[in-house]
């Protein structure tokens, strides 16, 4: 193979508004390959090929997170971050040298320096005066000299090659093109393994036994009310366990043959505790939780439905990749149910239109109304969740969704898909192989991901699509 030299992969991280994405699309510019970067498709990253130089670069840009969470920026930020710099083998730390480096910068340069991933500390938006106080300012991070450069009018782009060049991959560490896509997905399995029925797919991993269930939801929508109810006399409770908080306790029972587990019931009570008080939805307990599950219970209350903070707990549900249901409770105290539900539903669709067909489920946590019902789908969601679909059905399916809808002309030449795999459940995760990934265009991994939602019945579930290399 000729010129296979590996490309340098570089995460651009930092606060919000340093100009990461300005950077990004400095570098990238049009040729943007977009990874998971659909509605209705979680989003990790997104990353874009970028030549500078001399240099080949992978650019990876974290930016288009933020917006997804409105609390504890500085979790959000780190999860970014770990993400962005997971795979990377040099970090562009920005900041902002017109706002000078503040505390949350200080923050995001301890993390970096406690990393094993190579930083280079960029203080952008230095282009004229304006610039210079917080150049000098950014010494004080303990990250070595600062890269002066203005990611908006293009200057000092010369000196970000300098840094960047002790970094350039070395001929002896060389990797094939495809390769590249592949480091971006998890091991995922070589296509030509992957046998007729996807039979190669990932080995299965450990299975925990139990479904893991958390509950969530702003304060006093009723969740500790449910909680109770579901663990019934029946219901086992277990000693506190390895793995998670030192307070917290599992409970663990049967449903129809499929252990259900609890998770961070003790966090709930905790808060409970507080009830009536002005309580601020704990946005980082939250995702924690969220983290441990495999089943979300989102918890509404039936008179204040999908407000802001039911929404951010819903996307973060959604980013994490678990499985989400709603409960709408309360829904004994609702006098006009019939107009009360198409109300929700419609309200449902209209502001999570990413993931159609999220179960939703009215109870009563106080009365222990419906709660066969949402247990139910809760293992109906599970059961999605965990969904594999066989690699010859799927490519039939793809080369159906083609004819009927080709894939558009890039340069007067037609963008190919060649063959499609499911490369792990937990959500459904597929990876297309595009004869040029970075041109298909965005409309199109929605179309595939919808018609997949469709073809294989996959309501609600997140579905994540990785666009790789394949020629
Ligand atoms: P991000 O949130 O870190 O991705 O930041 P953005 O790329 O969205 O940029 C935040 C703001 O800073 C935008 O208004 C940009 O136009 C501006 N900006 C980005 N780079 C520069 C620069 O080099 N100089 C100046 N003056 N402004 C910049
Ligand atoms: P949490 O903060 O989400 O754990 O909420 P709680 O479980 O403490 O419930 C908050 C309030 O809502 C309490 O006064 C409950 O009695 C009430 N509540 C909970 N579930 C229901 C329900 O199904 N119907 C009605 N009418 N009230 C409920």
């Amino acid at each position: 193979m000729v010129e296979a030299k590996r490309r340098l992969t570089v995460a651009i991280v930092g606060r919000p508004n340093v100009g990461k994405s300005t950077l990004f699309n400095r570098l990238v510019g049009k040729r943007l390959a977009l990874v998971d970067d659909t509605p209705g498709v979680t989003r990790d990253w997104r990353a874009g090929e970028a030549r500078l130089a001399g240099i080949e670069l992978t650019v990876v840009d974290t930016a288009g997170l933020e917006e997804v969470f409105d609390d504890s920026l500085e979790a959000r930020m780190r999860r970014q971050t770990e993400r962005a710099i997971e795979r990377a083998d040099v970090a562009l730390f920005l900041i902002d040298a017109r706002a000078g480096v503040t505390p949350l910068d200080h923050h995001f340069a301890g993390w970096l320096r406690k990393g094993r991933t190579p930083v280079i500390l960029v203080a952008n938006k230095a282009e004229g005066a304006a610039g210079r106080p917080g150049l000098l300012e950014a010494f004080e991070l303990g990250l070595g000299e600062p890269v002066p450069l203005s990611a908006e009018h293009g200057e000092g782009l010369a000196d970000l090659v300098e840094a960047l060049l002790p970094y350039e991959p070395k001929p002896e560490d060389e990797q094939p093109d495809e390769e590249i896509w592949e480091a971006w997905d998890e091991a995922l399995p070589d296509p030509a393994e992957a046998g007729a029925d996807g039979a190669a797919e990932e080995p299965a991993p450990e299975e925990p036994k139990a479904l893991q269930l958390a509950i969530v939801g702003r304060p006093n929508v009723g969740k500790s009310t449910l909680l109770n109810a579901l663990v019934g006399e029946e219901r086992v409770l277990t000693g506190p366990e390895a793995g998670m908080t030192r307070d917290a306790i599992a409970v663990e029972w049967n449903w129809r043959g499929q252990p259900v587990r609890l998770v961070d019931t003790a966090g709930l009570r905790r808060r409970a505790r507080v009830d009536g008080k002005l309580e601020k939805l704990a946005v980082a307990d939250t995702l924690r939780v969220i983290r441990m599950a495999h089943v979300v219970v989102l918890v509404l209350d039936a008179h204040a439905i999908l407000d802001k903070q039911d929404l951010t707990i819903a996307r973060m549900v959604v980013e994490e990749g678990r499985a989400l249901v709603i409960a709408i409770n309360k829904w004994d105290s609702v006098e006009n149910k019939g107009a009360a539900l198409k109300q929700l539903r419609d309200r449902l669709e209209t502001s999570l239109p990413q993931v159609r067909g999220i179960p939703t489920v009215t109870i009563s946590a106080l009365r222990g109304q419906r709660l066969d019902e949402l247990l139910d789908v809760t293992q109906k969601a599970y059961a999605l969740w965990n969904k594999r679909i066989p690699t010859a059905q799927l490519n039939r399916w793809v080369r159906g969704m083609v004819e009927t809808h080709p894939p558009p002309l890039v340069e007067g030449r037609r963008i190919k898909i060649r063959y499609m795999t499911q490369v792990k459940a937990r959500p459904p995760t597929f990876a297309v192989f595009v004869n040029k990934p970075v041109d298909l265009p965005e409309h199109y991994l929605r179309y595939l991901v919808n018609g997949l939602r469709e073809a294989f019945e996959m309501p609600g579930v997140t579905i994540r699509l990785l666009l790789r290399k394949g020629s």
